[in-house]
């Protein structure tokens, strides 16, 4: 049976960026994919904004690891010349009773460590988007977008150049918790036993299921996976805006926003379908054309001169809940020893957005509870 001292699984964002952090630091690291490359789930299904930060429950991970994160990711993007662009965003109150929780939302940021919100008033937000509807916004000025098939590649290349190894069409299937490791299972092309110190579990939406294959580990340290579908909306249309555009949040979801990508191009989403899925492998990423009746009246409290047949579904992405829908907000969560007790695991759950934004402060929250 070979051996490896660290064995990863899943190859977005975060299974990558874990990969890059261990190898860098002298480890041995095998990644196994269970896809044919980088990147095919949810890394490639989101909307490639790079947060700031704002909405997240004041020393929560989602708040430290992103503010964390958002920093080391714009910096790593500069110096390898990832695309990516601070281009800022605009929080949209329209109406009076939206315009009364943006002081909370800005509260809520500055508690976060996003101290650059700026209040602006009905007319300053006309005068730098004429075609917004807003009683008031506040401006995110580190809010940014990315291109996340670049910054995946970028995170590839790092982790081989520090000797990771990659296998593709290698899913893993169970293992088993032994004296000073695990010993893996893995199918696909070439099926394998594998044996390491050190065990990631990055398998995003699969991985509740695969640390339920892990014998050894007392379910009761296991999730039940939810899911809850996010759906966009292409804008046919030129979009006449220069900065993301959002609505006051929602419970569960951002509300309908506005992004544009590096291209310029628009889109609109995503929207909250909680799926009634079994499992990860059943879940349909296809755009119901019908819902683009919910999404016009909900972008033109905004953008009033949204013209009719603009929308055209574009794709989905599924987050990766780990509550159930009547619980309005989760955590990421990040299993270590601590936790379970199994020296050398790590389960990442529930890593729905700002998963992106902070993929390179989660790799070094793992590393930490993977030190060898
Ligand atoms: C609709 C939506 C919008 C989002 N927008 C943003 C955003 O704008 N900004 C932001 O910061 N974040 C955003 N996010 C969050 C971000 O996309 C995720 O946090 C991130 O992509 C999660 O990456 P991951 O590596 O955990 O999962 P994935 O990208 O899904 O990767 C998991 C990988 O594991 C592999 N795998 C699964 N099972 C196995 C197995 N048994 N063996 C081997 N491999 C396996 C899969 O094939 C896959 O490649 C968004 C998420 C959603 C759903």
């Amino acid at each position: 049976m070979d051996t490896t001292d660290c064995l990863v699984v899943g190859t977005g964002v975060i299974g990558l960026a874990v990969a890059r952090e261990l190898a860098a630091s002298g480890r041995e690291v095998v990644v196994l994919e269970a896809a044919g490359g980088i990147g095919s789930g949810t890394s490639s299904r989101n909307s490639e904004v790079i947060h700031a930060g704002i909405y997240y429950a004041a020393g929560s991970l989602m708040a430290r690891l992103c503010v964390a994160g958002r920093a080391l990711l714009y910096e790593f993007c500069r110096s390898r010349h990832v695309p990516h662009h601070r281009i800022g965003k605009l929080i949209v109150a329209t109406s009076a009773e939206e315009a009364e929780r943006l002081a909370a939302i800005k509260a809520r940021a500055a508690a976060n460590g996003v101290d650059d919100l700026e209040l602006i008033d009905a007319r300053r937000a006309h005068a730098l988007e004429p075609e917004l509807s807003a009683t008031a916004a506040l401006i995110s000025p580190s809010t940014g977008i990315i291109d996340s098939h670049a910054y995946m590649l970028a995170l590839r290349g790092e982790a081989e150049s520090h000797g990771a190894a990659f296998a593709f069409h290698a899913a893993m299937l169970s293992a088993e918790a032994v004296q000073g490791g695990f010993v893996v299972t893995a199918g696909g092309a070439a099926p394998m036993r594998l044996r390491c110190r050190t065990l990631v579990n990055a398998a995003g939406l699969h991985a509740p299921a695969l640390a339920r294959a892990i014998a050894g580990l007392d379910e009761r340290h296991v999730p039940q996976p939810y899911f809850a579908k996010g759906n966009y909306f292409a804008c046919t249309a030129r979009a006449p805006f220069s900065r993301l555009i959002y609505p006051v949040p929602v419970p569960g979801g951002l509300g309908v926003h506005l992004t544009l990508d590096l291209g310029g191009q628009a889109k609109f989403g995503p929207d909250v379908e909680w799926l009634n899925a079994a499992s990860a492998d059943d879940l349909d990423y296809a755009v119901d054309p019908g819902r683009a009746a919910q999404f016009y009246p909900a972008i033109r409290r905004y953008w009033p001169g949204l013209p009719d047949g603009a929308l055209a579904p574009a794709y989905a992405g599924v987050r990766p809940k780990i509550v159930p829908p009547a619980v309005a907000t989760q955590d990421f969560r990040i299993d270590g020893p601590d936790v379970h007790g199994l020296e050398g695991l790590v389960n990442l759950f529930g890593i729905e957005s700002p998963g992106l934004t902070a993929s390179l402060a989660i790799a070094r929250h793992v590393a930490a509870l993977a030190a060898a």
